[in-house]
């Protein structure tokens, strides 16, 4: 996590590369916060992926039913597109944008989403994009809902409408973090509900989140709006985290 001066650093200098710290990198489209060679790093050149769950997988491996980590799980959603795995440069990137002052960061990281992974996106033509909710505990210690910035960038570029009130969290649960994987899907359950389903029936839905591990709050938001008449729910997130526990 980056010191206390470097967040007033971007904040006050936000040319600098919120990355690798270099001063006056050219900014590219959309006020990119990372340097030429950052973004570099950031977007690896994409890998043979887990259709339902965006995992990386071997570069021959099918993964119609699924991949090791995913297999044995429920998923309510259709697939995962993410910008890349949960390490290296980009975990690095993630961590320093979701505790920075400044959203714009996590902005220029949903920018990258948009326009690295622009085919899959646009191929679904879909009628909403709906991030998920923060946790209460959350709310209370960061100045931004990652999530949301990261939609709210997806829904410029792919021009979608965002809709940051549909989820709603009901239900006190404990951090993600904090349960054992296998729990998490117990954890979730119940936990979200939409707040005007009668308004998305029929429509094709992009779930947003920063990252994705075992999948189970991504799956309760699809299994909610399905339930409310969705006709499909297809999950964007930054990075695909994967849990050893699968
Ligand atoms: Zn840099
Ligand atoms: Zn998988």
């Amino acid at each position: 996590m980056k010191s206390a001066f470097w967040q007033l650093a971007d904040l006050l200098f936000p040319s600098r590369c919120a990355l690798c710290g270099m001063a006056d990198h050219a900014v590219s489209d959309g006020g990119n916060a990372y340097c030429p060679d950052c973004i570099e790093k950031l977007t690896p050149v994409p890998r043979n992926r887990c259709q339902r769950c965006a995992a990386e997988i071997g570069p021959y491996a099918s993964s119609k039913e699924g991949c090791v980590q995913c297999r044995k799980r429920t998923l309510r959603f259709n697939s995962v597109v993410c910008l890349g795995m949960y390490d290296g440069a980009l975990q690095k990137a993630l961590l320093a944008a979701k505790w920075s002052f400044s959203a714009v960061p996590m902005r220029s990281l949903g920018a990258l989403l948009a326009t690295m992974r622009a085919a899959e996106l646009h191929d679904k033509a879909f009628d909403r994009i709906v991030p998920i909710p923060q946790h209460w505990r959350q709310r209370l210690v960061r100045n931004f809902n990652p999530a949301a910035i990261v939609a709210a960038e997806l829904a410029t570029r792919l021009n979608i409408n965002c809709d940051v009130h549909l989820l709603k969290r009901i239900s006190r649960t404990r951090p993600q973090k904090r349960v054992s994987v296998k729990q998490r899907f117990e954890n979730q359950a119940g936990s979200l509900a939409a707040t005007y389903p009668h308004t998305i029936r029929g429509e094709r839905i992009l779930i947003v989140d920063d990252v994705l591990t075992t999948g189970a709050t991504c799956s309760e938001a699809a299994k909610v709006l399905k339930a409310a008449g969705a006709k499909s729910c297809s999950v964007a997130v930054l990075a695909r985290v994967l849990d050893h526990s699968a």
